[in-house]
């Protein structure tokens, strides 16, 4: 146990790191998390830049079924400990497959998605400290540049504009998103019967926590956590790299 700079006492963090999609947006013929990027793969980058911040002492990640040896041959647990779960259908049961191997001792969990590799260890200890003072879920987000407009899709993905949002208050969500371990886990409980269905699942952990009616908090992302799903956002995420 440490000191909490909100005064109580601290039981340890645990980051879970979702690495069980596939590789299909990326046009990948494996699964994302092993795509490389620099000779390493997203799931390395995810787990070092955890590791490196410092908050993390245990890692949980979750890989597709079948995958788990080519996992453990690339993940390096020598600084903070990593476990491997296989990942459920959804990302919403993949977390919560994850989530269970967690003790109640633990007091605070990150949720955090190998696709996006580059999230920095000072995003990390961002959130992680916004959960130590007392927001019990905490999010990253980047203001958005496009203007955002809500429209009555049809079958095809076109239709007509049903409204503009107002872009000033939106924000783009990242992960590591941080949360009070109990809370996260009674918000997994409760939204349980959404997790079997891509349509259904919740695409964030903070979504399972706002239906439950609690707070969510936002501080200011990364542009480096920007998630890789498309081929180009692999040419951006060369390019942040090679930023000096
Ligand atoms: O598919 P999407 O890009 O939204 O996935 C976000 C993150 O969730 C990725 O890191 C992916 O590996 C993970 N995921 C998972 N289990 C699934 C689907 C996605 O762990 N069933």
């Amino acid at each position: 146990m440490s000191a909490n700079p909100a005064g109580g006492a601290t039981r340890g963090c645990v980051a879970i790191l979702t690495a069980a999609g596939s590789g299909t947006r990326l046009g990948a013929e494996q699964p994302k998390a092993l795509v490389e990027l620099r000779g390493e793969s997203l799931v390395v980058h995810a787990a070092r830049r955890l590791a490196d911040s410092g908050c993390v002492e245990r890692i949980i990640v979750t890989h597709p079924e079948g995958e788990a040896e080519r996992f453990a041959a690339i993940l390096d647990s020598s600084r903070v400990p990593i476990e491997l779960v296989p990942g459920g259908a959804t990302r919403q049961s993949s977390v919560a497959a994850a989530l269970a191997r967690i003790d109640d001792d633990v007091d605070v969990v990150l949720v955090h998605d190998a696709a996006r590799a580059l999230a920095p260890p000072e995003l990390v200890r961002r959130v992680y400290e916004a959960v130590r003072q007392g927001r019990r879920a905490v999010v990253p987000g980047l203001p958005v540049s496009d203007t955002i407009k809500r429209v009555a899709v049809d079958g095809a993905g076109e239709g007509p504009v049903v409204a503009t949002v107002d872009r000033a208050t939106l924000r783009a969500i990242q992960t590591p998103q941080g949360f009070d371990r109990a809370l996260l886990a009674r918000a997994h409980e409760a939204g349980a019967a959404r997790a079997a269905q891509e349509g259904d699942a919740a695409t964030d952990d903070a979504g399972l926590v706002e239906a439950l009616g609690e707070e969510v908090w936002v501080v200011t992302g990364k542009e480096e956590a920007r998630k890789i799903t498309v081929p180009a956002d692999l040419l951006l995420a060369e390019a942040l790299l090679s930023r000096p």
